[in-house]
């Protein structure tokens, strides 16, 4: 077991295997800490959107990072082919949003037209003749050409041989915390024993909140990171032939990926409901319900399985990536529903800041100290 590194990386899911590899590249010498496997968590269950305009058409923060972020993943798709052999799944197939009044997209396309983002605006039966089996309920319709997707469970997997290839070092463990001593950090507690560090990046997902020392002294428990909260979804796998769409369809608060070869991913439910990880007949039902509302034809697809797990939330839906309470302590994680499409963005700007380069300006919103400041001022 390493006992010491330049660089210890609490999480291997997308978040911490992304700056693992992104630090390795830049000659750092890295350790990742993983309780389970690289991807075990939400990393491998999410759907693999990769669609910043869907997410935020009123954020042009969020929007800017994913933009750049899904264009990052262009490139990765590209490398890692090369490098390792995978094919992660990388697809523009472009993405649709649908409405079922004929106002109900006007918002949305008002923010587009604002901000300059390459869409177009269809009715019912153009909307139709693009993918002709959305409903015939449909009656608006918003086609966004440079969506995109990615197959996580594959990217996982390109992603942490990638890291090995890399020398990143993966050491299966719990951590109890981040230890410091005058002030700044030296390491991590292992459940058997210290681990030397210069510097720790926390990239624990949802579990972030539980890892003592992660955040301010005195706030929280045992100095933790308050701010991010499980928020579960549950979603569902389904086959169908022939194929029924070929964009990714997003209405009535639910979403249709089509991976392309006859398998489809139907989500997701948004639920508080802390870290059980139980997967409910009410969040099936709901899942099903808002796909077949918007693709019917989906009703005589073979249901093929189904996944929960949970997206790290933050207060303001915004990650937490930057600097953290103490020198050496740096945070990645409250991705929350974007995640896979803002992995190789956060692992290229934290890299860049970590190499004391100058900071994206980006990356002063998304400080993982914001809210201190807050609790500070009230
Ligand atoms: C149903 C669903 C669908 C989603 N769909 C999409 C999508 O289409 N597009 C998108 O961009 N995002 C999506 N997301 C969000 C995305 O999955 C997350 O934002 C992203 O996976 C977070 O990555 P992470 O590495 O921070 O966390 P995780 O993947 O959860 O990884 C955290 C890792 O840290 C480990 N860990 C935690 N605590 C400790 C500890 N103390 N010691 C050792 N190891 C520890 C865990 O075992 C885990 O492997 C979806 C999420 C869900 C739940």
């Amino acid at each position: 077991v390493a006992d010491r590194a330049d660089i210890a990386i609490v999480g291997a899911g997308l978040i911490g295997c992304a700056i693992a590899l992104e630090l390795a590249e830049r000659g750092r010498s890295v350790v990742v800490l993983e309780r389970s496997v690289p991807g075990a968590e939400a990393s491998t269950v999410a759907a693999g959107i990769l669609a910043p305009q869907v997410e935020h058409p009123d954020d042009a923060l969020l929007a800017s990072l994913g933009e750049d972020s899904r264009e990052l993943h262009a490139a990765w798709a590209e490398r890692l082919r090369e490098r390792v052999g995978i094919d992660v799944g990388f697809r523009r197939t472009g993405a649709l949003v649908v409405g079922h009044s004929s106002g109900a997209l006007d918002a949305r396309a008002a923010h587009y037209e604002a901000r300059g983002v390459a869409h177009e605006k269809l009715d019912g039966a153009e909307a139709r003749t693009v993918e002709p089996a959305i409903s015939p309920q449909v009656q608006t319709a918003i086609s966004l050409p440079n969506e995109a997707q990615v197959e996580p469970p594959r990217l996982l997997r390109a992603l942490s041989l990638a890291c090995e290839l890399a020398g990143v070092r993966f050491v299966r463990s719990v951590v109890r915390g981040v230890r410091a001593e005058a002030g700044r950090v030296t390491g991590l507690d292992l459940e058997d024993g210290p681990l030397a560090a210069a510097e720790v990046v926390v990239a624990a997902g949802s579990w972030t909140s539980l890892v003592p020392g992660a955040g301010a002294a005195g706030r929280g428990r045992d100095g933790t990171l308050r701010e991010v909260r499980p928020v579960r979804g549950q979603l569902v796998h389904a086959e169908a032939h022939p194929r029924l769409v070929t964009r990714l369809i997003f209405g009535s608060g639910g979403y249709v990926v089509p991976r392309g070869d006859g398998r489809y991913v139907c989500g997701a439910t948004t639920e508080e409901a802390g870290f059980e990880k139980e997967v409910t007949l009410g969040g099936i039902h709901q899942v099903l319900e808002r796909a077949l509302v918007v693709v019917p034809g989906l009703a005589s697809a073979k249901l093929v399985g189904h996944a929960v797990s949970f997206r790290p939330g933050t207060p303001d839906g915004r990650p937490l990536v930057g600097r953290g309470a103490l020198p050496g302590l740096w945070i990645a994680s409250g991705h929350y529903r974007n995640g896979i499409l803002l992995a190789p963005i956060t692992a290229k700007l934290l890299g860049a800041a970590m190499a004391g380069e100058a900071d994206d300006p980006r990356l002063e919103a998304l400080s993982p100290r914001r809210f201190e400041a807050l609790a500070e001022a009230t």
